[in-house]
């Protein structure tokens, strides 16, 4: 076996994918932004030169830099390949486009990510595909959702924002038993805190632009599992739909995977104090985070991850003046969307308008959502800078909006 087979995450996340480069023996990945590239009379078979990986055509179909990533991923998570796209939702649409068809139904986590919520329910439904919102920490609930139409079950742990986990070994002997595919969309976990792979789901995604890139300045999309499913999707739809990486994207997120171990250990740190700080404080009334035991699904988190994860997500008991005393301070934490940067930031995730945009959960369903998530949640991705700042910061904050004296009439 050799020494690459044999190494660990982080000797991985610095050398899968990318050895010295044999033309110039240059070290560091070289970016290759060619569109077309040389062929024969004869010989431009297309969908070969898309897998082969050492002999391309066009680089929608695939380019020498993604292909370095794809190993370099699929080495990180354990699985067979990788195909990329542009973006965490193209890869998302993806499998979705390739794994269902009219007629069938879908399983969906029902308090996933928007993004994934939107495409579902605004575009799958009217192409004739029977969507169904579950809550898909409830096995049971997932069960009975399933029937014999049901060509994929997709969920998200944790998903984005509340932090809710998904039994991944159990919902694998589910659908193992029906028939319908588990994909997982573990963007929030990382290849390096939950392997879905190996407790049995069938595809992973990613979204790249997030802890994976790590740098706030890339977007792409990943996703993996067996050699054959994967190839699948790369040919049948990933080339035809056309959302590819481009070269200069996929070679800052070869380079963002290099410290994503390192960076990891530092966002996670930073997400285990800021949840206790929360917790702490009398005017936070629910801090979500997998690592506190007080999450409602801390025991599967501990089964299932290696640790608490890099997000957590909290509600005050005004969001306004929250809102207001961060917006009076200066500190690191920047308000702002998206997430999985080397800069903190956070972000109200209303409950109200995310029913509005997404899936409008009938009111008993609606209930259980409410008791996760309330009127809705700031969704904090602590960044990797000294957790000394930002604790000055979230204290500072929360003492301005909740305990500060208020002015003498
Ligand atoms: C951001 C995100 C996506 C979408 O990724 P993009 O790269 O922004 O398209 C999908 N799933 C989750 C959980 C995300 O956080």
């Amino acid at each position: 076996m050799s020494w690459q087979a044999r190494s660990r995450d982080r000797t991985r996340a610095v050398h899968a994918g990318s050895p010295p480069d044999p033309s110039t023996n240059a070290i560091a990945p070289v970016i290759s932004p060619a569109v077309n590239f040389a062929s024969r009379y004869g010989e431009l078979g297309l969908s070969a030169a898309a897998t082969a990986g050492s002999a391309y055509a066009y680089s929608r179909e695939g380019h020498p830099t993604g292909h370095m990533l794809e190993q370099r991923l699929a080495a990180i998570e354990g699985a067979e390949d990788a195909t990329l796209f542009a973006t965490g939702m193209a890869a998302v649409t993806a499998v979705l486009l390739q794994l269902l068809s009219a007629g069938a139904r879908l399983v969906v986590s029902d308090s996933g990510y928007a993004g994934t919520a939107e495409i579902v329910r605004g575009t799958l439904r009217r192409f004739d595909v029977d969507v169904l919102p579950v809550d898909t920490a409830d096995l049971s609930a997932v069960e009975a959702a399933i029937d014999d139409r049901t060509s994929v079950v997709f969920v998200e742990s944790p998903s984005n924002p509340l932090t809710k986990l998904a039994d991944i070994a159990s919902l694998a002997a589910i659908t193992r038993r029906s028939g319908a595919l588990l994909v997982v969309d573990s963007t929030f976990a990382t290849p390096l805190i939950t392997r879905p792979l190996d407790l049995g789901a069938d595809l992973v995604v990613h979204s790249l632009s997030k802890f994976i890139g790590g740098h706030g300045d890339a977007l792409g999309g990943a996703v993996l599992g067996r050699a054959e499913l994967v190839d699948r999707i790369r040919q049948d739809v990933g080339i035809r739909l056309g959302g590819a990486i481009s070269p200069f994207d996929a070679w800052l997120i070869l380079r963002g995977v290099e410290t994503l171990p390192l960076r990891l250990d530092a966002h996670v740190a930073n997400a285990r104090a800021l949840a206790s700080l929360l917790e702490a404080h009398p005017f936070v009334t629910r801090v979500l985070y997998p690592g506190l035991v007080s999450h409602p699904q801390h025991e599967l988190a501990v089964r299932q991850m290696a640790n608490g994860g890099p997000m957590l997500a909290f509600s005050v008991t005004s969001p306004d003046a929250f809102g207001a005393a961060l917006g009076a301070i200066d500190g690191p934490i920047t308000y702002a969307t998206s997430l999985g940067l080397t800069r903190s930031v956070v972000l109200w995730c209303d409950t109200a308008e995310l029913q509005e945009t997404t899936y409008q959960l009938p009111p008993a369903q609606l209930a259980a959502y409410r008791a996760w998530a309330g009127d809705g949640v700031f969704r904090l991705s602590p960044g990797i800078e000294d957790i000394s700042d930002l604790s000055e910061q979230l204290a500072t904050t929360l003492d301005n909006a909740f305990t500060a004296t208020p002015p003498s009439p």
